[in-house]
C-alpha cells in the first residue's frame, strides 16, 4: 500500500497513483501545468531533436500566422501602449548607465535602486545639456520619474 508525501511543487501531501509509484507531483492542475512545463523546458535544454521539432513547429505556425502580431496589436491598443513605455524606460536605462560611465550625469545614490540627476529632455542626453534638472528613480519594478525644476 502506497504511503502520503509532499508534493514538489505545492508541498501538500498527497496519496501517490498505484499505477505510478515513483509519484512525485500531486494531481492538482496548477502542480501539473508546473510539472509538464518543467520537464518540457528540461528536455528543451537536453534533447536537440526535440529542440529541432519545437522550432519546426513554431517556424511552421508563424508562417501560417503572420498577420498574428499585427492583430494582436490592433486588438489591445493596451497592449502597444505599455509596450512603448516598457522600451522607452528600457532605452533611458540603457542611456543612463552609459551616461554615468562616461561621467555626464551624476549617480547620487548607487544601490539596488538606481538614483540619477539628468538634464530635462532625457531623449537628448547625450548632448550633455543639464541646465535643468529631472530626478530619475529606476528600480527594477516601479518606474517613476519626477521633475525638479521645469524646463
Ligand atoms: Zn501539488
Amino acid at each position: 500500500m502506497n504511503e502520503t508525501r509532499r508534493c514538489l511543487y505545492c508541498q501538500r501531501s498527497f496519496l501517490p497513483s498505484r499505477y505510478r509509484p515513483q509519484q512525485r507531483v500531486c494531481g492538482q492542475p496548477d502542480c501539473q501545468r508546473r510539472r509538464c512545463a518543467d520537464s518540457r523546458r528540461l528536455l528543451l535544454t537536453s534533447d536537440p531533436e526535440y529542440r529541432l521539432v519545437v522550432r519546426d513547429s513554431q517556424k511552421q505556425w508563424w508562417e501560417e500566422h503572420p498577420d498574428y502580431q499585427k492583430e494582436r496589436r490592433k486588438a489591445n491598443p493596451g497592449l502597444v501602449q505599455r509596450n512603448r513605455q516598457k522600451q522607452h524606460i528600457r532605452d533611458q536605462k540603457r542611456r543612463l548607465a552609459r551616461l554615468v560611465r562616461n561621467n555626464l550625469v551624476l549617480d547620487l545614490k548607487h544601490s539596488a535602486a538606481e538614483v540619477c540627476l539628468v538634464g530635462p529632455k532625457v531623449h537628448r542626453l547625450d548632448r550633455n545639456n543639464l541646465a535643468s534638472a529631472q530626478v530619475l528613480i529606476l528600480p527594477s519594478v516601479v518606474e517613476l520619474s519626477a521633475r525638479l525644476s521645469s524646463s
